[in-house]
Formats: structure tokens, sequence, C-alpha cells
């Protein structure tokens, strides 16, 4: 049964949300020159501030500034941009919970992902990449390897402030400066970072913050003083900045969709397994690229999985993203919603049967129930199109092999999750999973020191670990 539990909302008094944002360029908050826009709360539908539009001048001027510290930042030795990146992440740590709140009021998730996941890995990455500062002469990229230049960063939504983490802190630690444009529906974390800067005394132009939608991202990317471009977000925007920088010298990384396999073979826990199942797909509302958002179960165990996932489902509190016992929090924007619930009405059009627990939705804001599809077969656009939302398909499976070809039978290679208690049959998986990472009976753990990143339509390039700094670095002589 579902305990009732007392609410316990975080205060949002911690945070201060002003009327209206500017750009930040040059060290300093400025007017953008394009339409401002609103960013609202997703889970009331109320408008939090008005944020400015940086049009191509404006993105102009931001690469500027990024080129003009770049000679100063670049040249800089090591330990001394080590000591920025160091105290970036314990102001980050100060103010942890200011980001986390602010963080689930843009964005819809539950306070305690963005507290105990989104912002410790946040710091994380700051902290592991101030490290590697001072020793890139030991990254196996020749003895005097060197920065790129100028990158121009754009990132999508779910999550604002890990994305730009991931993003800033490499291409800083390796002499880089940085023109980044957080996704429009989650502006505001991005821009309390560079306040974080300003606090941090970050040399004017090191990091730069032009907020918009589409258009502004692509004025960034083929700005033609871009060295490096590192994206993340949806493959069909990836394919158009792949075409948008063809034929230039620019570098770029792209991270994009997936459609992981989570197997599950009849030897794992069980147990445990329903768990790794649970946070597979419906952390962060499913709106991971990594989420295991194909169970793929051995027919022998399919109906003891099913029934302990039913029940486990009908305990997930849905509600107030800034309530600590929420579970699932709502989804980004009315445009997410509308695409989930499109393709979750394909999946019963296609004859798939779709189950969610009872759970009564909030009457404003946009939310969606955790959905399970079973009866799923590999041709239905549910099993193959990335859904993005708290939405699962489960298909089975009767050996191995089968496991392995239908794993991999996707467009995508980002992730995939093996259950099992045969420490052999993991090593066999992981050797056949055309996926960047492969975990074994967890799922959706992130680490710095790990580098994350996809095969074929999911992208090219990995961020985190040595292999991520090999992006933000010329190999030296
Ligand atoms: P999106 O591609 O629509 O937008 C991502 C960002 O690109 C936003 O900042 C957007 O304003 C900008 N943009 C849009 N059009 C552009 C253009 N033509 N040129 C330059 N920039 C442009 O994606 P989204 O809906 O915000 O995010 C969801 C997608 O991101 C999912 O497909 C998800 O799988 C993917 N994602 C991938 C990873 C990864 O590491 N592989 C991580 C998180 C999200």
């Amino acid at each position: 049964m579902n305990f009732e539990y007392a609410p316990a909302p975080e205060s949002r008094a911690i945070v201060d949300i002003k009327p209206s944002y500017g750009l930040f360029i040059d060290g300093e908050f400025v007017d953008g020159h394009g339409h401002s826009f609103k960013t609202v709360n997703p889970a009331t539908e109320e408008t939090l501030a008005e944020i400015a539009e940086a049009d191509d001048a404006d993105v102009d001027r931001a690469v500027k500034a990024a080129r003009k510290a770049f000679r100063g930042w670049s040249r800089m030795p090591g330990k001394e941009r080590a000591k920025y990146l160091f105290r970036i992440a314990r102001i980050i740590q100060e103010r942890s919970r200011e980001l986390a709140v602010l963080e689930s009021i843009d964005n819809g998730k539950p306070i305690k992902e963005s507290r105990d996941v989104d912002v410790p890995i946040v710091a994380a990455h700051f902290f592991y990449h101030a490290g590697w500062a001072d020793k890139l002469e030991h990254a196996g990229l020749g003895a005097n390897p060197q920065p790129h230049g100028v990158a121009g960063q754009v990132i999508p939504w779910n999550f604002p402030l890990l994305m730009l983490a991931w993003k800033i802190a490499p291409a800083l630690a390796c002499g880089n400066t940085v023109v980044l444009k957080p996704a429009e529906t989650t502006p505001l974390t991005a821009l309390l970072f560079a306040e974080i800067c300003q606090q941090a005394d970050l040399p004017p132009g090191v990091v730069n913050i032009v907020t918009g939608a589409g258009g502004t991202g692509q004025a960034l990317v083929s700005h033609p003083d871009v060295d490096k471009v590192a994206f993340t977000g949806s493959t069909d925007v990836g394919k158009a900045i792949a075409r948008a920088i063809a034929g230039t010298d620019k570098k770029a990384t792209l991270e994009l969709g997936g459609k992981a396999a989570n197997i599950l073979f009849d030897d794992a826990p069980i147990d445990q397994a329903v768990e790794g199942i649970v946070s597979g797909i419906f952390f962060n509302q499913g709106h991971v690229c990594c989420a295991g958002s194909r169970l793929l179960l051995q027919e022998s165990v399919a109906d003891e999985v099913m029934a302990k996932l039913k029940r486990r489902m009908g305990t997930l509190r849905i509600g107030d993203p800034l309530d600590k016992n929420t579970d699932i929090g709502a989804i980004n924007s009315a445009e997410q919603l509308a695409r989930i619930r499109a393709l979750a009405e394909i999946g019963e059009d296609e004859g798939a049967e779709r189950w969610s627990p009872p759970c009564e939705l909030p009457s404003s804001g946009f939310w969606f129930p955790p959905t399970v599809f079973t009866g799923v077969s590999q041709a239905h656009r549910i099993a193959r199109e990335e859904i993005f939302g708290p939405v699962l398909s489960v298909l089975t499976f009767r050996t191995p092999a089968e496991a392995v070809e239908k794993a991999n039978n996707t467009p995508y290679g980002l992730s995939a999750g093996v259950w099992t208690e045969k420490g052999s049959r993991i090593l066999f998986m992981a050797d056949r999973l055309k996926a960047g990472v492969v975990w074994a009976n967890t799922f959706n753990k992130f680490d710095p020191a790990s580098p994350f990143g996809g095969y074929k339509e999911s992208g090219y390039g990995r961020e985190g670990g040595r292999q991520g700094l090999a992006s933000y670095l010329k190999a030296g002589a």
C-alpha cells in the first residue's frame, strides 16, 4: 500500500529570482537585442522571469569577449587555472541548496534529485577537472597539448546545470574560453552560475552565457570565430549542426538521443533489478538521454518482474517538485508533454498494452503518470523512438544472443544495462552491446572520471574522464 506522507516542502525562500535577466558577456550582465522571452515553472505554469534573447550581434559580442580572454586564460599556468576551478567547485557546494531549489523550480525535477544527484555531480565535475588543469601533459595527448580556443556550447533542458558543468569544466581546465547557450526553458541556473563566476573572480570573458532559443544556438555554432562546438540535445538538431559546420575547421562533439535497453536475465536479483528499472526510466521524469526506456525481460521471469514492477510503480509519488517526498516531478514544458502524449497514443494504436498506477495529477502544470507498455514489438514506434518521458516499453527474449540482437536493433547507441548474477555473462554482453556505456546490476550512474558518449545516432565524442579532455585539446608535440 501507499502510505500517506505529510507534505515536506523545501522552502523556496533561499532563491532570489529577479524579474528579468540579461546576457552574461565579458564578466557583466548586459541587455540582449532579440525578443525577450519568459521562463515558467512547469509545475505551476507561473512565469518566473523575463529572459533576454541574444541576437546575432550579441552572440558576436560574446564570441569576441571569449576570444579576447583566451590569450590570458590559455597562457595562465595550469595550476593557476585550477585555483579558479576549485573556487567555483567550492562555491557550488556552498550554494548547493540555492542551486538545487532553483533547478527544481525552473525544470520541474524533484528536489531530492537536484539536491542529491545533479548539484553534487556538478561540483564533482569542477573538482575533477580542476585536478587535471596542471597535469594536461599526462593526458596521453603529447607533452604539450594546447587548447582549441573559443568553445561554443549548446545544452538541453533536462539537466541544465549538470550539462553546463560537463561542458564548462573540461573546456576551462584545458585553457579554452567559452560561450554557452542554455536551453530556452531552463536558463535560470546558468545565469546563477554566471554570478558564481563573478563571485570566483573569474577573469571577464572566460565564461559567457547567451540565452535564447534555436536561432541563438545556430548563430553560436556557426560563428566563424568559434573553434570548437560542443552540443548536447536531440539527434535532429545534432545533424543540423553537423551540416552547418561541415567543411569548416571547427572541432565538434555531439551528445544526442538514446533508446537504451535495460536487459534482465532470469538469474538476476529481481527486487534490486526492479529498483534499477524504476530509476532507469522514471528518474528525472524519464527526461534522460541514457534512460533505460526499453526493458528486455527474459521470458521465464517476465510475469514475476512485471508484477513486482507494477506494484513498485504504484508507490511512486508524483507531484510538487519541491516536496522532499516527491519521486516524479513535472514534465518540463507543454511541448514535451504533447510529444509524450502523442507517442503514448501511438503505442496504444499500434496494439501495445498501456498501464499506469492510479494516481492523481495536479490540476495546473505539466504532468504525465508513470506508464508501462507490454506486448511491444521491435517494429512499434514506442520501441524505436525516444519518448523522453516516464514511459517504459517492455519486450521479451529467450537467449543471450536474442537479447543482444534486440538491444542493438536501434539507430541509437548511448547506454545499456545488464542484470545478471554471472560476471561472465556481464562481460559477454558488454562486449557485444553497441552502446557507449554499459551498466551492470545498476543504472544511471555518473562519475566525472568515467567517459560518457554514444555510437551511431547518439553522437560522437566523449565527455568526462581522460577521454573527455581530448575534445578540448589539440595533441601537442
Ligand atoms: P534540442 O535539440 O531541441 O535542443 C537542445 C539545445 O539546442 C537547446 O539549447 C536549443 O535551444 C538548441 N538548438 C535548437 N535548435 C538549434 C540549432 N539549429 N542550432 C543550434 N542549437 C539549437 O533538444 P532538447 O529537446 O532540449 O533536449 C532533449 C534531447 O537532448 C533528447 O533527444 C536527449 O536525448 C538529448 N540529450 C542528450 C544527452 C547526451 O549526453 N547524449 C544528454 C541530455 C539530453
